[in-house]
């Protein structure tokens, strides 16, 4: 599947806002956002009023990119949260967690969703002992993810593990570093998910 493989930074610059894309050094002071907080292109020093189409759509753009995820799958996944019961909003944001990559992610084996995609695409993950290399495989109440055997040695997913940034820690999943593996106690909720978004200028987005 197509996926965005241009320069991230500039996507936290459009959104205005740190979207950590990149991992660890969204944490430094050479993230790009840091050192030039304005839109990128010729023009980004012009401020821009948004019109309200303009605040919903930047708001969706916002989440989609957190979580890589092309317009197509996030109209999908809005579709099935709204079908839900519950508040629409946080059903989208919880469905957007329980994918895989963003698990994987969560539990500290990727410096960044990216990689943590990656990870699964190469067949380093199993769901509940079987593997899976599927990004957007959701993940329910009871599984146990953890990495192959044979990948725990992978650099980077070590130095991932090891590493001490500010990442949002969630208690919706458990980790066992030991054994590489994560279980999956609850569902997320909103509070958990932690990012600064406006979930419900998405729904209205898509209810126009
Ligand atoms: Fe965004 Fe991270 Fe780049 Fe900063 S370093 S602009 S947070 S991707």
């Amino acid at each position: 599947m197509a996926r965005y493989i241009g320069p991230v930074c500039k996507l936290c610059r459009r959104e205005g806002m740190e979207l950590y894309l990149k991992g660890d050094r969204c944490y430094t002071e050479k993230c790009s956002f840091k050192r030039r907080p304005r839109p990128p292109g010729q023009h980004g020093e012009q401020r821009v009023k948004f019109s309200e189409y303009g605040l919903r759509l930047r708001e969706k753009q916002k989440v989609r990119r957190i979580y890589g995820v092309l317009e197509r799958q996030f109209r999908n996944y809005f579709a099935e949260a709204d079908r839900a019961k519950g508040v629409t909003g946080e059903s989208l944001l919880a469905l957007l967690e329980r994918r895989l990559d963003n698990v994987v992610y969560r539990l500290g084996f990727a410096a960044n969703r990216t990689e943590a995609r990656q990870l699964v695409l190469h067949c380093h993950v199993q769901v509940n002992g079987r593997r899976v290399n599927i990004p957007s495989f959701l993940v329910k109440v009871g599984d146990k993810v953890s990495i192959r055997e044979k990948s725990r040695e992978i650099p980077r997913l070590k130095d991932s593990l090891g590493s001490t940034t500010q990442r949002t820690q969630v208690t919706w999943l458990e980790l066992e570093k030991e054994t590489f593996t994560g279980t999956v106690k609850t569902l997320p909720v909103r509070e958990e998910v932690g990012l600064d978004v406006k979930e419900q200028l998405i729904v209205e987005f898509y209810s126009r």
